[in-house]
């Protein structure tokens, strides 16, 4: 009886083969390897798991608006450094680095659009610059956005993707809060709908400024959503955190979201919401 004897295993060497560099990618929810191509038709959202990817303020744009129809407002606003900021770096070589890395101005971009042929005001917050930091420039062209949406009776978009305030211009950036929120309160007064987009992740300073404000708050699928991270909750309260906590659908379980809808309906959802508005209070 020699069924446990190991039968002898010849090892060949396996050839390794070249695999074109950034044509591929693993995803990390559930560690398949997804060509790249076929996820961007997928507007990067996983096939296997429904991992949302995170993608740039570009794709956002192509995604939610009509083709074409985004025109850029106030591109050239740029950070003045007031503090001259340094750490292990200084805030303006940091700056000007991500600009040349990235090819965008700031962490936001804003500008008018179309959404299924219906008017709006938009801004999109971008990851790659900063974390997606609010600073003054954030604050300021979100400000400005406001007041267009305002001025032009249309409905604000903003898509939040950020990890908080702006720490290279420190009080400057909390300040952006104020200035937000109190134009956000008067767009309110007039009755213009403000639909807030939340994606992974949205946190800090953005959450309590204006991601949070939205008359419709909708999220993408398990993206990170809090104030303060989880590693400093769980250290000033003493205890475990729940599982899922800040994720999407436990803060929309929780009351703090409207709407959790995947990348692949974002845009009709949102056009839905845009035609019950324009039906219960017609924009001029
Ligand atoms: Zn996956």
């Amino acid at each position: 009886m020699d069924w446990f004897k190991r039968k002898k295993q010849v090892i060949f060497p396996v050839e390794k083969k070249d695999v074109p560099d950034g044509l591929w990618m693993k995803c990390d929810g559930c560690g398949a390897i997804l060509y790249k191509k076929e996820l961007e038709q997928k507007m990067y959202v996983c096939p296997e798991c429904n991992q949302h990817f995170r993608i740039g303020s570009d794709t956002y744009i192509k995604i939610l608006f009509d083709e074409g129809s985004f025109k850029e407002t106030n591109a050239k606003v740029a950070s003045a450094d007031p503090l001259n900021f340094t750490d292990v770096k200084s805030y303006k070589d940091k700056y000007l680095g991500t600009v040349k890395k990235t090819g965008l101005n700031e962490a936001v971009i804003t500008g008018t659009a179309k959404l299924n042929k219906q008017s709006v005001v938009a801004a999109l917050m971008d990851f790659r610059f900063m974390g997606g930091s609010m600073g003054s420039v954030v604050g300021e062209k979100i400000g400005r956005a406001i007041d267009l949406a305002y001025k032009k009776n249309q409905p604000l978009i903003i898509l939040s993707a950020s990890g908080g305030a702006r720490m290279h211009e420190g009080v400057l950036s909390l300040m952006q809060m104020a200035k937000t929120s109190s134009k956000l309160a008067r767009l309110d007064q007039k009755g213009i709908p403000y639909i807030s987009i939340l994606t992974n992740p949205t946190t800090g300073g953005t959450t309590a400024s204006y991601a949070m404000l939205g008359d419709i708050n909708i999220a993408e699928p398990g993206a990170l959503i809090g104030f303060a991270g989880p590693r400093v909750i769980k250290q000033t309260i003493g205890q475990d955190l729940p599982i899922g906590f800040q994720r999407s659908e436990f803060v929309r379980d929780h009351g703090f979201l409207d709407i959790i809808a995947h990348r692949h309906e974002l845009k009709e959802r949102i056009s839905g919401i845009l035609k019950f508005y324009a039906h219960k209070n017609p924009l001029k």
